[in-house]
């Protein structure tokens, strides 16, 4: 089952895909996380993105097609994956498609996260993930159950994003506007348009994706 989680920095895709991940063994993919892990380990790749994702831009098209056609070919995502902040620009959809023609793989579904723009500036400054893991957390909707100790690995050590502040995170909302948005209709044409509930509750949110998967 391959899939695509759309919707605004902040919309919850990577706390969805963590659960839809486990659930059905299928790989999370975020290119956010794959450009992070290159601006880290300092490439080339790395060091082009690295003011673009601090500004709160889109990295060129041609930097994350590449990134994710050489991903979805290892096989550990034979069985499946879960495209997480990718595509953002209807360039990014239409190269996914022939990559995917390309492949003989098929996009099973495309499930928009609908949420009001007005949280999600307090859903990113909220947020931090775990240091060793990478598994989500907030302040305030998702806490770990023992504080300060990852459910997930038992760390307590825990990170926030650099990109993760107020005028940061008002950049990325008009890149998505600008960018992303115009994939609801592409996709809703494909007939491959879902969408679920992304302000209610976390487990009610993935209640929501569970349907439209079974
Ligand atoms: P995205 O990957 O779309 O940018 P995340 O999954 O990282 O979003 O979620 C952003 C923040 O909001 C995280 O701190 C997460 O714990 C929290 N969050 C995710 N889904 C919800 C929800 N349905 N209600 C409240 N907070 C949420
Ligand atoms: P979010 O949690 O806001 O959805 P991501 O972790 O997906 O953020 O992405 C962080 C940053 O990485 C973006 O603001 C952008 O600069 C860059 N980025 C990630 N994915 C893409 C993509 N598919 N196309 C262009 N830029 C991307
Ligand atoms: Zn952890």
């Amino acid at each position: 089952m391959n899939l695509i989680l759309l919707g605004p920095p902040g919309a919850g895709k990577g706390t969805q895909a963590e659960t839809i991940s486990s659930k059905h063994g299928i790989i999370q993919l975020s290119t956010g996380e794959m450009l992070r892990d290159a601006v880290k380990a300092g490439t080339e790749t790395g060091r082009q993105a690295k003011a673009l994702i601090e500004a709160g831009e889109l990295v060129p098209d041609e930097m994350v097609v590449g990134i994710v056609s050489e991903r979805i070919d290892r096989p550990d995502c034979a069985n499946g994956f879960i495209l997480d902040g990718f595509p953002r620009t209807l360039g990014q959809a239409s190269a996914l498609e022939k990559m995917l023609d390309e492949k003989g793989k098929t996009l099973d579904a495309v499930i928009e996260l609908r949420v009001d723009d007005e949280a999600m500036v307090e859903r990113i400054t909220g947020r931090y993930s775990c240091s060793k893991c990478g598994m989500g957390y907030h302040d305030k909707y998702k806490q770990p159950a023992k504080d300060g100790v990852c459910d997930k690995c038992g760390s307590t050590e825990f990170t926030r994003r650099a990109d993760d502040n107020e005028e940061t995170v008002r950049a990325r909302l008009l890149a998505y506007y600008r960018s992303t948005a115009p994939l609801i209709g592409y996709y809703f044409a494909k007939d491959r348009y879902n969408y679920v509930d992304g302000m209610a509750e976390i487990d009610e949110v993935a209640r929501q994706i569970e349907d439209i998967l079974t």
